[in-house]
């Protein structure tokens, strides 16, 4: 047995040819998980997921290391794709999470995807290297009890995975939308509305946008102009229009 925790100098083809191997097993158990767009994801897809990493690039040693590091997936993660948890000082030293964005996983279509210095040809693949980032996070802080974006973390995702980048600011759901559509806030929109068209002015892009529509029963009034009175609407991204 060698005494190497495990390989932190994998080779580039090695490194794709393991990714594909766990891309394969995950895609033949779970059907939601294979389709385009990803439709869903097992709990235990995710669980095997991190089995088959840590058996397949750290030698066992994360299992071996930490009593238990729970993957799960958020919908509330919008500004990042992943996340690791671990809370050094509490009574579960032992134990950390990998939090994984669904708005992320559910929302990419077809490739190519560009993150952490690598391109990703489909949303699975990508989803496996954004988890790929977050063992990393896992390894680093198993290692030397800290974990970040140093030299020292790059050096450990380049090893291990082949990461050139860390990319924690993925395109955001309403970047991606505004760059599409042109919206922005301050743009002038038009949407439905209960069988109607309301136009009005973006003045926050989220998750959804708010849309600040003149209207004299309104309670709202915008910077720069306090004669006018405002109604407030949340529209969903998809059913905003740019006026003409
Ligand atoms: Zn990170």
């Amino acid at each position: 047995m060698s005494s190497v925790l495990f390989s932190m100098n994998n080779k580039p083809d090695n490194i794709v040819q393991m990714r594909r191997a766990i891309l394969r097993d995950l895609t033949s158990i779970d059907t939601g998980f294979s389709t385009t767009p990803v439709s869903s994801i097992h709990a235990s897809t995710l669980t095997r997921m991190y089995q088959l990493y840590d058996r397949l690039f750290f030698n066992g040693y994360l299992s071996r290391t930490y009593e238990r590091i729970d993957v799960t997936m958020s919908s509330r993660l919008l500004k990042s794709a992943g996340k690791f948890i671990h809370h050094p000082h509490g009574p579960y030293v032992r134990y950390a999470e990998i939090r994984m964005s669904s708005d992320f996983l559910f929302r990419l279509k077809q490739g190519p995807f560009e993150l952490n210095g690598l391109t990703a040809s489909t949303a699975q693949e990508a989803f496996l290297i954004v988890f790929e980032h977050e063992l990393c996070h896992a390894a680093e802080n198993a290692l030397y009890g800290s974990t970040g974006h140093s030299e020292r973390f790059l050096s450990l995702a380049h090893g291990l995975f082949g990461h050139t980048k860390t990319t924690h600011d993925l395109p955001t759901r309403s970047s991606e939308t505004a760059e599409k559509t042109g919206i922005v806030v301050g743009s002038r929109v038009v949407f439905p509305y209960e069988g109607r068209s309301l136009s009005g002015i973006v003045s926050y892009l989220g998750k959804t946008a708010r849309v600040m529509v003149p209207d004299p029963r309104g309670t709202y009034y915008l910077k720069n102009n306090f004669r006018q009175r405002y109604l407030k609407y949340q529209v969903p991204l998809s059913l905003l229009r740019l006026a003409q």
